[in-house]
């Protein structure tokens, strides 16, 4: 009986602001955070469940219902010949000039931070330090790539044995397709798409069906900013929209970030036509990522982190926590501590700066992760439930500390589903083994599994079996132990003693292999140069 949790408190602000490269704004200031509520507020778009704006969307609409989208943005006709036809002058600028439209639109994305956040807030339910991380990426990502462009996209004088001349030129390669995801739907739609725009292509955008509002703006900025409008073209629709584009022979390379099972149907499609171009496809896709504890790590560390990286966005990161691994001889009490830990997170209402986690981003993606919690129930380490949104509108209130926090909740229907928002507890579940994990869950499931003792290597071989690549993490003190994991691990990003999320644009290049992605890696210095064609002139004199 007595204390479930040991009393080492626990930092209130468990998800530290995330770094960036670009200045946030301080939102603990309270004018600051008064004039980003106020955005929120005063947004267009509403919030389902009645905390947001105006209008209410239609009940009959959808669970993701929002207003008709403003028609004027959406384009008819043949797309790809426009942005074909607008190439070849936008390809003969400089590069400086091209580097300098990216640098224009960083500075409008500052100008229309709250706007931003406020629709990333609305439409894609991000929390309000999770939309500011957001606006902050796609300013650090234009800022990086326009950098690199003027440093590296130039002609480069080879070594001429012979006597002759040798020059390597970095060109676009003609119209790109971007096809971006929900879960960064402002960085990761920008990142993909300046990229191949400083690189000297025009670009057709596709943004997720869930987040085309804050696509639509931020193309709307990119024009603004200097980008010709048939050279950058926003292509709204689902599934069937991306296939369509991909499939069409005019398409000079694809850059996707989403699920596995689509970036191999994006390959086959760009394969399977004979009298097609071979051309390039950069997938970023999802992980199986790992933390492997030892018992020699900081408990208290371990648990901030495991905390930050497996709940903040609602788990909703390709780099997020799925599978954390604890030496069986510390397992007990850190899982006692992530518990403890667990208690203090606010689930609710992303519009209220006090939430920590948010929904997940539709009820496709609840029903998934819902079936597979309850499928799990009796594996269940410790859940912790959504507050109820206060008159539909926000939560707000702070947890009862230690009210009921021994027993685990009994689930309540009537939480499920809060106005339009669907709430997945954060949940840690235990695994009778690591092996029992090979599939992505996208949201706040942490699975839970222990090592034993002398079987790093072996743990680290089981980890890479599951055919994965993208994150993983390590909590220790014994540098050996770093060297090994760092060595044996088959992950394009490893964490040394801190959390597995947020990587930095331009410091930690980000992207994996095997099932996670192709590469080159986005934010890193080898990213542009895969956007353009690479010619080499030999002259001799
Ligand atoms: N770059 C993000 C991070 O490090 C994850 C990107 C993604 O989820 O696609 O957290």
């Amino acid at each position: 009986g007595g204390e479930r949790h040991p009393s080492i408190p626990l930092p209130r602000d468990l998800f530290a602001p995330e770094r960036k490269n670009s200045e946030g704004v301080d939102l603990q200031d309270k004018d600051t955070l008064a004039g980003v509520a106020s955005a929120i507020a005063t947004s267009p778009l509403p919030l389902a469940g009645g905390a947001g704006g105006g209008k209410t969307p239609d009940p009959g609409a959808g669970s993701n219902a929002l207003p008709t989208p403003n028609p004027s943005r959406k384009r008819e006709g043949d797309l790809i010949g426009a942005a074909q036809s607008a190439y070849p002058a936008w390809t003969a600028r400089p590069v400086h000039e091209r580097a300098d439209c990216l640098d224009r639109l960083s500075d409008l994305l500052e100008t229309h931070r709250t706007e931003l956040m406020a629709i990333c807030v609305h439409e894609a339910r991000k929390t309000i330090p999770d939309a500011l991380a957001e606006v902050r990426e796609a300013v650090d990502f234009c800022r990086y790539y326009a950098d690199q462009a003027r440093a590296h996209l130039v002609p480069i004088e080879l070594p001429g044995p012979t006597g002759e001349r040798n020059v390597l030129r970095h060109e676009g390669r003609g119209v790109w397709a971007t096809i971006a995801p929900w879960n960064f739907p402002l960085a990761i739609f920008l990142g993909q798409t300046v990229a191949a725009l400083v690189a000297g292509n025009a670009v057709i955008a596709k943004p997720a069906p869930q987040t085309p509002r804050i696509a639509a703006r931020a193309v709307e900025l990119a024009h603004e900013a200097g980008v010709p409008r048939d050279v950058l073209i926003l292509a709204e629709g689902g599934p069937d929209v991306g296939a369509a584009i991909v499939a069409d022979p005019r398409i000079a390379g694809v850059a996707f970030t989403g699920s596995t099972p689509t970036a191999r149907k994006i390959a086959r499609s760009l394969l399977d036509d004979e009298s097609r171009p071979l051309v390039p496809l950069i997938a970023e896709t999802g992980g199986v990522n790992a933390m492997i504890v030892d018992s020699t790590a900081l408990p208290e560390q371990v648990v901030q982190d495991v905390v930050t990286s497996s709940f903040r966005s609602a788990g909703q990161r390709c780099s997020a926590l799925r599978l954390l691994l604890l030496q069986e001889d510390v397992a007990e009490g850190m899982l006692e501590m992530l518990a403890g830990a667990m208690d203090t997170l606010i689930v609710g209402d992303p519009a209220d700066p006090a939430t920590d986690v948010g929904p997940v981003i539709d009820q496709a993606a609840y029903d998934k992760l819902m079936a597979h919690r309850e499928k799990m129930r009796n594996s269940w380490i410790h859940t912790v439930s959504p507050l109820p949104l206060a008159g539909g509108a926000g939560g707000g209130k702070s947890p009862q500390p230690g009210a009921d926090s021994n027993a685990l909740p009994t689930p309540n229907p009537s939480r499920k589903r809060e106005g339009n928002m669907f709430f997945v507890p954060p949940t840690a579940i235990r695994l009778r083994s690591m092996d029992d994990l090979s599939t992505e869950w996208f949201g706040p499931l942490l699975h839970v599994a222990t090592w034993k003792a002398g079987e790093l290597e072996e743990t680290i071989a089981r980890v890479n079996a599951k055919g994965f690549g993208l994150t993983m993490g390590l909590h220790s003190r014994i540098a050996r132990s770093a060297e090994t994991v760092e060595a044996l691990a088959r992950v394009g990003n490893l964490y040394v003693n801190r959390s597995m999320i947020g990587a930095i644009v331009g410091s930690q290049p980000f992207g994996g292999e095997g099932f996670s992605g192709t590469g080159p890696k986005a934010g890193g210095p080898h990213y542009l140069p895969r956007f353009c064609a690479e010619r080499v002139t030999s002259t001799d004199t």
